[in-house]
């Protein structure tokens, strides 16, 4: 059954467009002309609302600023070579949207609603999708308390938005990475599975530990004995060993990334073998010394993949194959942009035309 979604448009008097200069878009500071709000009220959705893009006004005892209920989705939009603006795999987005609202106590909203609300915003800004090879229009939802009330109880009123920018081809230098063994991303039973806002800041201070030690990036470990790897940053994380692709089972310490999921399956469809399971740390730094690691990547939406040349461990240092000559990434990026381009059939429907 699909929802209408009644929605009410006031459009920008003047388009920002013509200031945005496109051959420099560093990833989230411009945004398009316009966001879509709705709240919810006693109970339901209501006001869905496409605006001018701006600053907002709030109380400030709102619980998602105290107490954290705020999180996040992040996909894309591609204008194909026809022109076409499609949107990539937002059904999947809308799942785990919901996954994260009931994690922390917040509201759900029907899948085609959410689905509806990104191609209407997607819709009216359609210019801001960038014409340029590897450039897209990265969309943000996102929902947060907006009780005022300083109180440690579910809120009873939302938000819920979605704001647009361009962005530019992600610099994608192959990483330097330090597994970490000291910090921690997500516990069991905690909700490390959520986009939740908590997550991110609570990464911010081993980031920048790594960051000074001269690491890109860090290669989250289990919470309980620091021996199992789960992540990359904000990314997930895949080897290739023996020729086999080999990815950490998701579990509720690990985001499933809508990426992680399509490499996955188009991995099998080259006939690859793919292993989804524990993967040790010993594991893969035995496969880089005996030569048997070939390719060790992040996989999201960002950076799609993110190839690591380096992991640090323990003060030593693990070198792989130079990732520049991976024959699996080269192949596995361009599968990936033929779909989302529309150069080549999408029998897997996985592009949303919008
Ligand atoms: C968003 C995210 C991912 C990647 O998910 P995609 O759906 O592929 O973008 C992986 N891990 C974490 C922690 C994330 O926040």
């Amino acid at each position: 059954m699909t929802e209408t979604l009644d929605l009410k448009i006031t459009k920008a008097k003047n388009s920002k467009l013509p200031q945005v200069d496109f051959d420099n878009l560093p990833f989230g500071k411009t945004f398009s002309d316009h966001m879509l709000t709705a709240d919810y009220e006693d109970g339901e959705w209501k006001n869905f609302e496409i605006v001018p893009y701006g600053n907002i006004s709030l109380s400030p005892a709102i619980s998602s600023i105290h107490y954290g209920q705020s999180f996040f989705e992040g996909l894309k939009a591609y204008r194909n070579d026809d022109g076409k603006i499609t949107i990539f795999r937002p059904d999947k987005n809308a799942i785990r949207f919901n996954k994260s609202a009931e994690r922390l106590c917040m509201p759900t909203l029907p899948e085609d609603i959410f689905v509806q609300c990104l191609a209407a915003v997607v819709d009216l800004d359609r210019d801001w999708v960038p014409s340029k090879e590897n450039c897209t229009l990265y969309i943000r939802p996102f929902m947060f308390a907006t009780d005022p009330f300083l109180g440690v109880t579910p809120s009873s009123t939302y938000k819920f938005m979605v704001i647009l920018g361009p962005s530019g081809l992600y610099f994608s230098k192959n990483l330097r990475v330090k597994v970490e063994t000291e910090y921690t991303r997500a516990a069991e039973g905690g909700f490390g599975y959520a986009k939740a806002a908590g997550n991110y800041g609570g990464a911010m201070l081993p980031l920048k530990k790594a960051n000074e030690q001269g690491f890109d990036q860090i290669i989250w470990t289990d919470a309980k004995n620091h021996e199992y790897i789960e992540e990359l940053g904000a990314a997930n994380i895949a080897f290739v060993i023996d020729g086999k692709l080999i990815t950490p089972s998701t579990r509720d310490t690990i985001l499933n990334g809508v990426t992680r999921d399509s490499v996955l399956q188009l991995a099998k469809d080259f006939g690859m073998e793919v292993e989804e399971r524990r993967v040790s740390i010993a594991e893969v730094l035995t496969a880089i010394e005996n030569g048997t690691c070939t390719d060790a990547f992040g996989i999201g939406t960002a950076a799609t993949l993110a190839q690591i040349a380096e992991i640090g461990y323990q003060g030593k240092d693990y070198i792989l194959p130079n990732p520049t000559h991976s024959v699996f990434a080269a192949k596995m990026r361009k599968a990936l942009d033929d779909i989302k381009y529309g150069r080549v059939e999408d029998v897997k429907g996985w592009n949303y035309i919008v």
